[in-house]
């Protein structure tokens, strides 16, 4: 190995830098989990399972006009392809994601809407000024609304842009959450569950405490929470030390 590859601890080696990742992963974990054990009150359940989530931690700006005419002509060009879709093909062709194994039913838990609050939307910053919206979602909106003229529907989404958002993430994902109703989102928003939230599925479901569950920055908890079904039970922020 050259003396670069010696203080790295590791050679150039394709296979050796995949397996590095994980071994990385981990290794923040572990250190996460050591961090967020140390903040944990004497008085919650000692061995409750741990969650872990990101957490959002963009800056609130006003949201730019040119963002706004993004929007608009994305909107348009939905609009207008949705209208050409096969009826067959709008059944079945909204995009999905994954939710990390969690059921729809135990989506519907009302502690991974708590939870997702904590983290303050980190995985919106996907979102760009399309907000994941496509011909198909125009074309679900349509089968479930009484028939809507095509400016109107753009309208009503623009309506939802907010003057404040976060810098950097969804055009719709302002200081409070998302924007937009559930039934105007995007399969994709509706859908997507992450990882953390599938482990706060698992630490509930796996046993009769509730959980603990802390956003992180980096490797360092910003809040840790301990919650039930429900939602949170009490919770602990960062002091910023
Ligand atoms: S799905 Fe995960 S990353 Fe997205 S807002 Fe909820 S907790 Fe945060
Ligand atoms: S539409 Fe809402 S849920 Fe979807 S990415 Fe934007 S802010 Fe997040």
């Amino acid at each position: 190995m050259s003396t670069l590859q010696r203080i790295r601890g590791l050679c150039d080696n394709p296979e050796c830098r995949r397996k590095d990742v994980g071994f990385q992963q981990e290794r923040r974990r572990g250190t996460t989990m050591e961090l967020i054990r140390h903040r944990l009150p004497a008085s919650w359940p000692a061995n409750a399972a741990v969650a872990v989530l990101p957490r959002n931690s963009r800056q609130l700006v006003p949201i730019d006009v040119t963002r706004v005419e993004a929007l608009r002509q994305h909107l348009e060009r939905i609009v207008i392809e949705a209208e050409a879709l096969p009826d067959a093909e709008c059944e079945s062709k909204e995009t999905s994601a994954t939710t990390h194994g969690v059921e729809p039913q135990q989506a519907e838990m009302p502690a991974l809407a708590a939870a997702c609050g904590l983290c303050a939307g980190h995985c919106c910053a996907t979102g760009g000024d399309s907000a994941w919206l496509e011909p198909t979602t125009i074309r679900r909106l349509q089968r479930q609304l009484p028939p809507l003229a095509a400016p109107r529907i753009i309208g009503h989404y623009l309506d939802y842009v907010p003057e404040t958002g976060y810098q950097d993430s969804c055009i719709y994902h302002a200081e409070n959450g998302c924007r937009l109703p559930r039934q105007l989102r995007s399969n994709v928003c509706n859908q997507y569950l992450c990882k953390g939230l599938a482990e706060i599925v698992q630490g509930l479901e796996g046993s009769a405490e509730p959980c603990v569950t802390a956003t992180v920055i980096g490797v360092s908890p910003v809040s840790v929470a301990l919650i039930d079904a429900l939602g949170v039970l009490d919770i602990i922020e960062s002091t910023g030390g």
